[in-house]
């Protein structure tokens, strides 16, 4: 159970925060920093930033109505991060998804926090709010709001909590759609959220080289394993290049594994400029945190990814096939 009339206590009792989230933030991520950005102002709270490691995805920018997200600039912001009072990281609970903002983290001897939900956490903070029965880290700010009665359920918070519960879901879809997400999302929709809006901002935005991406990420699809329960694609910086697309163009490449018949898990092997990574999707009860947590990365039970920075894609795609394999045939 998560303590939230601590972090209330927290929120109420100090006057400046520094908001800040994962590398390669997805919509849980944006939509909870501005959904707490959101809180703390209706708090009249003068002193927040917004500060990530990465920049926002450009089909994320809408959920910055202010522009207050700042990308992480080591002699602009590093005393910003070690002078504010609370330091609050928002949808992760490993440091190392902090990537180059992580030592400053670290460094700040103000108070530190997590809320998320995802698992394997990590002891680097001072408190974790963290639950991952939770489907998304703005389900946790709901509750957070509702049981602390702290502020007003407004449409400035309720929209970037829909994004939020939206995508974590797979638009309610995922094992974690219960009723109460719904009877949620009712109450948000109430406010004024458009689901039709934010859907087709979020989704129905590709810029014409994501598409093409995909189509070579696809072309290069395999099935693996004796009974094929195995699907992966690959996609290499040449074809980045040739198309001007990016990394986070992938991002929700590899559940179309998924979508072929039989298949349990499925991988998406991108090459970075240094070392690689891997995204990680099962079905059912396929733990594919813990098969990411083999080779160091981490994530939910359906949802996982693993980075790995000084070797190879190549040499390692056979050795995570083969293990993928073992995960498919144990569950
Ligand atoms: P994605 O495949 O969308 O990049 O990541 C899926 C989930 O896996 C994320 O929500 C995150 O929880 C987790 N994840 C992705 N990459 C890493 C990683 O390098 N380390 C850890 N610990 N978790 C990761
Ligand atoms: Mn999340």
């Amino acid at each position: 159970m998560i303590d939230f009339n601590k972090l209330r206590n927290i929120l109420v009792e100090n006057n400046s925060f520094l908001l800040t989230t994962h590398v390669n933030p997805d919509a849980d991520a944006i939509g909870s920093e501005i959904a707490v950005y959101e809180i703390l102002k209706s708090l009249g709270k003068q002193e927040i930033y917004i500060i990530n490691t990465s920049s926002t995805p450009y089909n994320l920018l809408f959920l910055d109505k202010e522009k207050i997200i700042q990308l992480y600039d080591s002699s602009e912001h590093s005393e910003i991060i070690k002078s504010s009072d609370v330091l609050i990281g928002l949808d992760f609970n490993r440091s190392d998804r902090l990537t180059r903002m992580r030592e400053v983290f670290l460094s700040s001897q103000k108070v530190k926090v997590t809320i998320d939900h995802h698992q394997d956490i990590e002891d680097f903070v001072h408190h974790s709010f963290v639950d991952s029965e939770y489907c998304a880290t703005g389900h946790i700010l709901y509750d957070f709001i509702k049981k602390t009665s702290l502020t007003e359920l407004t449409h400035s918070i309720a929209y970037p909590l829909y994004a939020a519960i939206m995508t974590d879901t797979g638009s309610f879809r995922f094992e974690r759609t219960t009723p109460e997400i719904h009877y949620i999302i009712a109450e948000l929709i109430s406010k004024g959220v458009n689901p039709t809006e934010v859907y087709d901002k979020i989704y129905d935005q590709s810029r014409f080289s994501k598409i093409k991406l995909l189509g070579r990420a696809i072309e290069t699809m395999r099935l693996y394993g004796a009974k094929l329960q195995i699907s992966y694609m690959i996609i290499k910086q040449e074809d980045f290049q040739a198309l001007k697309a990016y990394e986070q163009d992938t991002d929700t490449f590899v559940n179309i594994n998924l979508s072929i018949e039989g298949v349990k898990i499925g991988l998406l092997f991108i090459e970075l400029k240094e070392g690689f990574k891997v995204s990680l999707r099962s079905k059912g009860n396929i733990p594919v945190n813990k098969l990411a947590a083999e080779f160091g990365g981490g994530g939910h039970i359906n949802a996982a990814g693993i980075r790995i920075h000084n070797g190879k894609m190549e040499d390692y795609i056979p050795i995570i096939l083969k293990k993928s394999e073992e995960y498919s045939e144990r569950n």
